[in-house]
Parts: C-alpha cells; structure tokens; sequence
C-alpha cells in the first residue's frame, strides 16, 4: 500500500493520477507535448516499487534514447532509492542485447556476439556482394543495406521477404543477398542493430519455453514515445506483454518524427485492437509553456491532416504582464542570424538565465556552424549534444585534409587521410610502400608518393592512381594564387571525387555529409584567403570543449524530442531548409507533414520563450541564394506571434509591409508558382548579388566572375568553362561561379 501523499504522487492531476495508479490491464496514454506522460511513467515505476506490486527486474521501461533511460532511472532511484538499480530500463536496443546474450545459441550465435556498427555492416554487405558478383554501381551497396534494415524494422527475416519494395533491386536478388548478409554476420560471430530487435523476436517464436520465462519475468511494461515504434519493436512488446497484459504506452502522434527510419505511427491505432478493453488516458494540461507556446504550436498542428486531435490547455499559470508572445524574426542573411541569437542569449544570461537552459535546435547538422563560430568567438561555452561539432564531423576532416594538402605539402597526416578516399585503388601494400620509402629517404610522404608515381616498385594499376593523384594535387596547388581559394575548394572537392561519393551515398546521413560539405565552401569564403581560413579552423579546434557544465545547447530538432529548456531558438526557417527541401520535392503531403511535426516538437520544447529566425539569404556552396520565409512562419497564429525584421529587408517597410506580405493571398498563391513570382512581389528577397549557378552558357556569352571580372566565354566543359577575362585574361572556372550579365 502506498501512502496517498508519497511523493511522486504529489501535484498529479486527476487524469495524471490514473495512470499512475491504474497499474493492472493494458493502458494507453495519449496526450500532447509537455503533458507529463513521461513524468506518469516515473512515476508508475515509482508506484510499482513502492507498493510491492513487482520485483525491480519485473519491470520493464523502454525510452527513445539512452540519456532518456539514465535520467528516468535517476528519477526513479531519488523517489525509492536502490531498487531502481534494478529495473530493466533502456532502449529497445540495449533491453534486446541483454536478452539475447542469454539466447545467442538458439540464433546461431555465440553469447559473446559482437554487435557492428554502420561501418562494418556496410563492409560486410559489400563482402557478400562482390563475391555475388553484383555490380556496386547498378546496385549501390549503402541502397541495398537501407532496404534490408526496413525490412529488419518491419520483422521481416528473409524467408519472410517477398514482392516488399525494394525486393527488386540486385536484379531483383535482395531478398537472397539479405540472407546471405545474415549468413555471413553469423559466421563471423555478429549482429547488426536491426538483428538485436529481429533475433530476440526469433528466440521468443522459436522457443515457447524461452518466450515463457520472459513474459512471466515481465510483469509490468512501460513504454516512452510510443509513436516512434516500428513494426518489429512493437511485435517484441505485444509478444512479452500477452501473460500479463499489464501494458502502459504513452505517446502523441503529433510528435511522430522518425517514419523515416521505419517508424510507425499507426502502432497507437492498432493498440485497442490487440489489447482489448485497453485504458485510454488523455492528458490535457501542459505543464511545461507558456500559453502563447502552446497557442502557436496547436496553430500550427492544426495544418496536418488525419490526426488523432487531442486539446492542450496551459496547466501553469503566468503573469500575463511578463508572459512572452512567441517571436520570429527576419535577418539578412546567416551570419546576422547567429549576430541575433548569441545577441539574445548574451541579454538572458545577464538576465541571470543559465545557458544550459538554452537551446538552439536545428533543422540540418550544417546549420550549426555559424552558430558555433560566434558562440566560440564571443566566448560562450556551448557544446553540440548528438553529435560530433562541425569542424569535428568526418566529411569536414576530410575535406580540410585535402585543402592542407594543397596548402603544405609535407602535410603528412593529411595525406594519409586522404590519399585514398574516395577510393582510387590505392590500397594498403601502396601506401605501405609510400611510409617506407618516405622513412627511408627522410622526406615527405607527398615526396615520396611523387617519386613512386614515376617509378616501377609499385604495380602498374595503383601506380597509376598515384601519378593521376599526384598530377590532381600538383595541378590544385598551382591553382591557388589565382583562383579565390572557396572556388578553389569547391573545385578540388568536385574533381576528386569526394563530394561524389557521399552522393551516391545512400545511407541516411550522407545527404547532410554532402549539405555539411557545401557549408564548409560558404565558410571559406568568409576568409581572405584558405592559410587564414585554416589557421582559423586549428585555433577553433583547439579551443575543445571545457568542462564547463553551464553551456548553450545545440542539436538537431529530431535529438531534442522529450527535452525541455527555457528558452528555444529556431534558426533557418525558411522553405526548402526547414521544411527540408527533400520533404518538398516528394509527392503528397507525408513527407511535408513530418516536417510540421518536426516544427511542433521545437516550439515545445520551451518553457518560457521561443525565437523563430530565418534569412533572406543564404550562401550555400559559394552562392548567394534568396529565401523565402517558411510556410510554418506564416502559419502562426497572430495572436500569439509578434514579428519583427531587421530593417532594410521587406523593402525597407519593415514590419508592417512584411505582414501585408504575408497577409495577402496573391501572395501566398502566388509561391506556388515558383520563386521569381514571389520575388516579384517582394522586391527585398533579392539577393545581394545575382543568382549564380544556372549553367547552360555556351560560347560567346557574356559573364561576370566575383574575381576576375567581366569576360567571354570561350568553351564550356560540363561544368566547367574557359573564359577570356577582359583584364584577368583566358582561365578556366566552374560555372557556378560566374553569372550572365
Ligand atoms: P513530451 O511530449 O515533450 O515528451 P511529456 O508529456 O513527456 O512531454 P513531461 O516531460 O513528462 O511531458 O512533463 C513536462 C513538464 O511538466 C515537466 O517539467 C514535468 O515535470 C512537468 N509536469 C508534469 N506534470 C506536472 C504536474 N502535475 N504538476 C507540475 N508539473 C508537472
Ligand atoms: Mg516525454
């Protein structure tokens, strides 16, 4: 029996406390942001403990995330001390390892499996795809892995597979290559993540006994963020929860954000059916916004089709003399939108805010750079959680390697990084061969690499991709005292392949490798030249993160799901960056819908205020390109938004002319008829210099480039085209860089 003053039970609502308390049957918790459904499920393990109903390890709580699962044991542990240690609580990843290892027999492998990361599993598949034979250019491993992990997310093992998309790739071998992926992963003793879910589903089918013990040993399941399941996670909770039946989800479809990665939310739907005379528990006051937070955020919902519809009322009260309208606001282009913001977060902290409560979310990794650059110059520790900081991230590393190549031959450190990336056929016996003779001779390894290319050691294939690399270098760094060092980068990024190959990447985040890529470009070009650029990023670089416990947050809107901070701000809200440009280009509304929920879980995530910011230009790869505002400012409600610009933008008008421009419906229709209507009717969305980039000149035409000024065009090469320049005279340059006058 647990008191009725115990003290996680202090302050619940009426509807709050059913859900605490109803501990027997399945239990359904369907409420909107910030109404406390993960605080209910603290407070049930809680409940759970205190009143003997189960044993700690009797219990089972899954969250999204491990940090999730550190912070409810920790609350847990505060409320009933020792047992929390106990719980089986974590991700459905780490819940399964644990499992597993008991069972790795019954799947065929051993209990000390080791699980890959991404990494390996792609080489793995690669492994069985070369000894199929299978073309890696007609079938793009990283195409082929994605189809089999949504296969894994669905439940499907390979005799299971039949006519599911993707099924036809490999000429239309996926199916039997899944199996033999799987084949060879068991011969080398190894899981990848999909299989800790997928395997533990076979162990508990295959093995009524096995299945027994552990739906006897779980008598109680709670489930966090119950709308991000997929399909094989929720078959794993339907199956341990059918003795017991004591089953609590909490979830909010509006919140639904990682359908991409097999997500689904119809998981909430089906709940009723297959737990019959199930317990729906709706939430309704908001614990953690104020009320024009909530008011622009269910504004903003409210765009979405087919949803389930839930009401969410503010359950704090304000002061409304103090209480902040949500806030957006015009810039002119990045770099004044990090000015503002660090601006802003100056002002709170002198305020008495703490910076730990303040978060910068996100739509795309490659935003944040501008963001850490101020924040590093102004002083301000930050720290990017979910993630390594930009100039830390793979694809950047990479790519200044490269450019200090270029810049210093005796680089030795960069040359290693990348003398085979992307891959050119040097493998390891050349570059063996490249550290000996380099030791040998005490010179560099470019020296080396130089003297190699012309000689016989080497077999002639790799021979050659070192005297093709070598040339590649040579011809760059003669490039650099006449070509402007961004354009030199975008060049070198481009004819070696790099950018290439994380675009025929096809895992998820290769897209924003390649955004992250065209971010560094724009960053060069804030440089006078790339010594100062890269002196810059080794300064930066240095300046690591301090132990410092009070930082600004920066992360991805996706990572910050379940959090909350005071104050919340929400950059780059503009059409095609947010709502991303691949959810635009799709057909139908899905993928549009998923980035409103994705704008829905950033404003709610903030206690007291939020600040949308979004630019009139945006320099992306070496050209400007002029912003329109997006769809999700416009669709917040005015009486909970004040908006504001900086002057100069929307004509000079300022802000009234902007809401007129919002306002008006010719307007709004008129974006659907492309960008150059609209730019018409704003005449301040132009960019500050023309739009570059276009292509398509041929000889003849007349061109203007950013250094080398007014010229002809001589001959035009793909990309690239040769010019005679009235004063530079004839050079060769991409077309991106020169615009038509
Ligand atoms: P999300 O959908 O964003 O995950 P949630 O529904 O899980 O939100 P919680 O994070 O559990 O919501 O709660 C939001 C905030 O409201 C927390 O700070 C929590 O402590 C507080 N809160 C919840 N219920 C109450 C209550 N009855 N009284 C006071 N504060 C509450
Ligand atoms: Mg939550």
């Amino acid at each position: 029996p647990v008191a009725p003053d115990a003290p996680w039970l202090k302050g619940l609502n009426p509807e709050q406390l059913e859900a605490v308390t109803s501990l027997d049957g399945p239990i359904l918790v369907l409420s909107g942001a910030g109404t406390g459904k993960t605080k209910v499920l603290t407070a049930r393990l809680a409940q759970l403990l205190a009143s003997r109903r189960a044993q700690p390890w009797q219990c089972l709580a899954v969250t999204f995330t491990n940090r999730a699962a550190r912070e409810m044991r920790d609350r847990v542990a505060a409320l009933v001390g020792p047992p929390a240690q106990d719980l089986w609580l974590g991700t459905f990843h780490s819940l399964c390892l644990r499992i597993l290892r008991r069972h790795a027999a019954l799947v065929g492998l051993g209990s000390d499996f080791t699980v890959l990361d991404a990494d390996d599993q792609l080489r793995v598949l690669k492994q069985v795809m070369e000894a199929e034979r299978i073309d890696p250019k007609a079938t793009p491993p990283q195409a082929l892995m994605g189809v089999i992990q949504r296969w894994k997310d669905r439940a499907l093992t390979p005799d299971k597979v039949a006519g599911e998309s993707g099924a036809d790739l490999a000429g239309g071998r996926a199916r039997e290559l899944y199996r033999l992926y799987q084949d060879r992963l068991r011969g080398l003793n190894a899981s990848d993540f999909g299989d800790l879910l997928l395997h533990t589903l076979t162990v508990f089918l295959s093995d009524a006994s096995v299945l027994d013990h552990w739906q006897g040993q779980f008598r109680y399941l709670l489930v966090d963020e119950y709308q991000d399941t997929n399909v094989a996670q929720y078959l794993w909770l339907r199956l341990l929860a059918q003795k017991h039946r004591n089953i609590c989800c909490v979830g909010d479809d509006d919140q639904s954000i990682y359908s991409w990665r097999g997500a689904e939310v119809g998981n909430i739907l089906r709940f009723d059916k297959d737990f019959p005379g199930a317990r729906v528990v709706r939430l309704e006051s908001n614990y953690r916004s104020t009320p024009h937070i909530l008011g622009a955020a269910s504004a903003l919902i409210a765009h979405n089709g087919g949803r389930l519809g839930k009401t969410l009322r503010p359950g704090l009260s304000f002061d409304p003399e103090t209480v902040e309208k949500i806030r957006t606001h015009a810039v002119w282009d990045g770099e004044a939108e990090a000015r503002l913001v660090v601006e802003e977060i100056e002002a709170l902290q002198r305020k008495g805010e703490r910076l730990a409560s303040m978060a910068i979310l996100v739509r795309a990794g490659f935003q944040t750079r501008e963001f850490e650059e101020r924040l590093i110059t102004t002083g301000l520790p930050y720290r990017v959680v979910g993630g390594p900081r930009f100039y830390e991230r793979l694809e950047i590393r990479d790519a200044m390697a490269y450019l200090r190549l270029v810049a210093s031959p005796a680089d030795g450190l960069a040359f290693e990084r990348i003398v085979n990336t992307p891959k050119r056929g040097l493998g390891e016996a050349a570059v063996q061969s490249i550290h000996i003779h380099a030791r040998e001779l005490d010179i560099s390894l470019w020296d080396a690499a130089r003297v190699l290319s012309n000689r016989t050691e080497l077999k002639p294939k790799p021979r050659q991709a070192l005297a093709k690399f070598v040339e590649d270098v040579g011809r760059w760094r003669s490039l650099l005292d006449t070509m402007p060092h961004a354009e030199l980068a975008a060049t070198i990024l481009d004819e070696s392949g790099y950018v290439e190959m994380w675009k025929a990447d096809k895992q998820p985040d290769s897209p924003g490798r390649v955004e992250n890529l065209k971010e560094l470009v724009a960053a060069l070009e804030e440089y006078s030249s790339l010594a100062e650029f890269l002196e810059h990023v080794a300064l930066v670089m240095e300046n690591d993160e301090k132990a410092e416990a009070d930082r600004v947050v920066i992360m991805t809107l996706h990572g910050a799901k379940g959090l909350e901070f005071d104050s919340v701000f929400l950059p780059g809200w503009e059409e095609e960056v947010f709502p991303h440009a691949r959810a635009l280009a799709e057909t139908g509304t899905q993928g549009l819908e998923e980035e409103r929920r994705l704008a829905y879980v950033g404003i709610t995530r903030a206690r007291k205020r939020v600040l949308v910011t979004f630019a009139a230009n945006r320099r992306i790869y070496n050209q400007w390109k002029s912003q329109l505002p997006s769809r999700f400012v416009e669709e917040l409600p005015e009486a909970h938004v004040e908006r504001s610009a900086d002057r100069g933008l929307y004509g000079g008008g300022g802000l009234q002319e902007s809401r007129a421009a919002w306002n008006d419906p010719g307007w709004s229709g008129s974006r659907r008829g492309g960008a150059a209507a609209v730019r018409a009717q704003v005449p301040a969305w132009t960019a500050p210099r023309p739009e570059a980039g276009s292509g398509g000149f041929k000889a003849g035409d007349r061109v203007f480039h950013d250094k080398f000024g007014n010229g002809t065009v001589l001959a035009s090469d793909g990309g690239k085209l040769e010019i005679a320049f009235d004063k530079a005279g004839t050079k060769k340059v991409l077309d991106s860089f020169v615009v038509a006058v």
